[in-house]
């Protein structure tokens, strides 16, 4: 990434402080991620999406939240997409084939239209004394139960994690400083913040920021909303209980590409001055009941990115 992106992004962040009323040193502007102030050097040219997943735009943030914190980020999503291949049948997983004490390594891939799984013995990797045993126990008919551990690679809490940081940077690259230092916007970056580091994912405030994050990222199997980026943001207005209640959101839609059908999902942000549990409230809710999500068709004026 050259530096005249870099520059021309920091100047685009300077004015965004400006224009939202926040005083900062004049060689530096705040990550918009750990928000501590940060000169030039200390910044990197940061993919809201990765380019592996399809991104292509850019903003700032610091050399830790990039480096550090947003590849290991980056890692649990890719593990995700390459799960939700699999289970479109596009895609072999690692995992184990186990018979009572004996285990072998395997390689597993769906069938096409839900036509069973093809489980293949990786025998470089097993034990070649316990594939013969498992081989004779299978066929001579007395296996009760086999078990099949597949390794998905991801944790769905780090992928959560790693869904809003990507939306919240989406937002802040469009609309800067003044969306980002809204009280409850503030609130999910902390939570974002206080959650990437091992260290912090074995305290209590994890689990504090997920009940927090993870009401906000919704899976979509069906969603036909036409644009080929790799995100687009949609203004929009949750009703909860009567028509009153409600609150107005931002719904960020990912959509990384793939042979097999492209994995979509979606992450509510909330627009500027909303409270907590008039935001989270019907989102809470819906989890709860395990209600679907439906997404009406959205007139293309009104999506941007
Ligand atoms: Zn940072």
């Amino acid at each position: 990434m050259t530096s005249h992106t870099k520059r021309r992004l920091f100047d685009r962040c300077r004015k965004s402080l400006a224009a939202a009323g926040i005083a900062v040193p004049e060689q530096a502007i705040l990550c918009p991620l750990c928000w501590q102030q940060k000169l030039l050097d200390e910044l990197t040219v940061d993919h809201v999406v990765s380019e592996s997943l399809g991104g292509k735009k850019t903003t700032l943030t610091c050399c830790r939240c990039n480096n550090t914190y947003g590849s290991s980020l980056e890692s649990d999503l890719q593990a995700l997409h390459k799960a939700c291949r699999f289970w479109k049948g596009g895609q072999q997983l690692a995992g184990e084939l186990r018979i009572e004490q004996d285990r072998a390594a395997v390689k597993v891939q769906r069938g096409s239209s839900g036509s069973g799984m093809h489980v293949k013995v990786v025998a470089k990797a097993s034990n070649p004394a316990q594939i013969t045993s498992m081989e004779h126990r299978v066929q001579s008919g007395e296996v009760q139960q086999l078990q099949l551990r597949l390794s998905y690679g991801y944790k769905s809490q780090r992928a959560i994690i790693a869904l809003v940081r990507c939306a919240y940077l989406a937002l802040f690259r469009c609309f800067g400083y003044e969306y980002a230092c809204d009280r409850f916007v503030q609130e999910l970056r902390k939570a974002m913040a206080n959650s990437v580091s091992a260290r912090a994912q074995e305290g209590e405030r994890y689990e504090t920021s997920l009940v927090l994050l993870k009401p906000l990222v919704v899976g979509l199997s069906d969603c036909n909303w036409p644009f080929s980026c790799a995100y687009v943001i949609a203004p929009g207005r949750l009703a909860w209980k009567d028509k009153h209640q409600g609150a107005d959101f931002f719904f960020v839609l990912f959509r990384w590409p793939s042979s097999i059908g492209d994995t979509r999902y979606g992450v509510f942000m909330p627009q500027p001055g909303q409270s907590e549990e008039a935001f989270l409230g019907p989102l809470r809710q819906a989890a709860a009941e395990h209600a679907s999500v439906r997404l009406g068709p959205v007139p293309v004026g009104l999506l941007f990115c």
